[in-house]
């Protein structure tokens, strides 16, 4: 039987996963099937339980499943522990399931390895305090930043995510009218405003001479916050596509052990959407 995998999420019409895991398979020789299945929050436990019942061997689990998926794994990493929240579950052969995060290291990977971005002592600024966030604060703390200051609509969630960050690098919260006066050398945009074409109210002067804009979000046409980035002399203003196939890689090696190699495919889905 092909071992198989999925990802649940909901929405999930226009989910990518499935094309790049078969991506992986092929180039790695891997027998398996992907498939995209739309799960609502209160299906969430009975479809996965069914999907591990019926052979699945591990899941993707996107909005807004990931806190779910953290409460269903019997055992987490240590950076799903720390996120709080599960975007990969693998079945174990005691017959476990495992949880882990791998947006966080998605993220650094495409930024780092893939971008050359620098982010040792530079000041970052990151919108948004909900899942996405929430997964790459610790991964960018591990690359010793000066700063990260998060900015969210709520100020409350931005200043709670920050305190449990604490312990592990500078850290705090505000609300988008506390940035004035303030400059940052990394703007990640991890809010949703981008899927309804908004951009967060960003202030004059927020982006540093030479600095770098990132939004997490991806689509066929640059979003309004790349957009915004380019439009305020940004150095670089890129989208989450890359961050998208580094997550899915890391997935990959999770259940198969095997690490693929993510650039053609990167180049390939740019191409696509005619990006370059
Ligand atoms: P959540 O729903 O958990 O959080 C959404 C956040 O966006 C909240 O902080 C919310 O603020 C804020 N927000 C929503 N609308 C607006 C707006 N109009 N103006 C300002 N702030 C707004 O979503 P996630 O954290 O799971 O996802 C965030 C983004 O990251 C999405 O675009 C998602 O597609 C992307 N993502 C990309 C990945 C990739 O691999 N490239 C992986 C994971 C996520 P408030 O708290 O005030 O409501």
């Amino acid at each position: 039987m092909t071992d198989r995998y999925a990802v649940f999420g909901q929405p999930i019409g226009h989910s990518k996963s499935p094309r790049i895991h078969q991506f992986f398979a092929g180039q790695t020789g891997q027998q398996l099937s992907y498939t995209a299945e739309e799960v609502a929050p209160e299906q969430f436990v009975g479809s996965v339980k069914a999907f591990f019942a019926q052979g699945g061997l591990g899941l993707n689990c996107t909005v807004p499943l990931k806190e779910l998926a953290f409460a269903f794994a019997d055992t987490k990493t240590i950076r799903a522990q720390r996120a709080k929240a599960v975007n990969t579950l693998k079945l174990e052969a005691d017959g476990s399931v495992l949880g882990d995060n791998t947006d966080g290291c998605g993220l650094v990977t495409d930024l780092l390895d893939n971008h050359a971005f620098n982010l040792k002592g530079s000041r970052i600024l990151l919108l948004g305090a909900g899942g996405a966030s929430r997964g790459i604060i610790a991964p960018l703390l591990g690359y010793s930043p000066q700063t990260v200051v998060i900015a969210n609509r709520t100020v409350e969630k931005a200043v709670e995510l920050a305190a449990e960050f604490q312990d592990i690098g500078v850290i705090s919260g505000c609300g988008y009218a506390d940035l004035g006066g303030q400059a940052f050398d990394i703007i990640l945009n991890a809010t949703s405003a981008s899927l309804s074409g908004e951009l967060p109210p960003l202030p004059q002067g927020v982006l540093a001479t030479q600095g770098v804009c990132y939004d997490l979000a991806y689509g066929d046409q640059p979003t309004a916050f790349v957009r915004w980035g380019r439009e305020n002399g940004a150095f670089y203003s890129l989208d989450g596509l890359g961050m998208l196939v580094e997550q899915a890689a890391a997935a990959f090696y999770l259940w198969r052990g095997v690490r693929p190699s993510t650039h053609a495919l990167i180049e390939l889905l740019n191409a696509e959407r005619g990006m370059s």
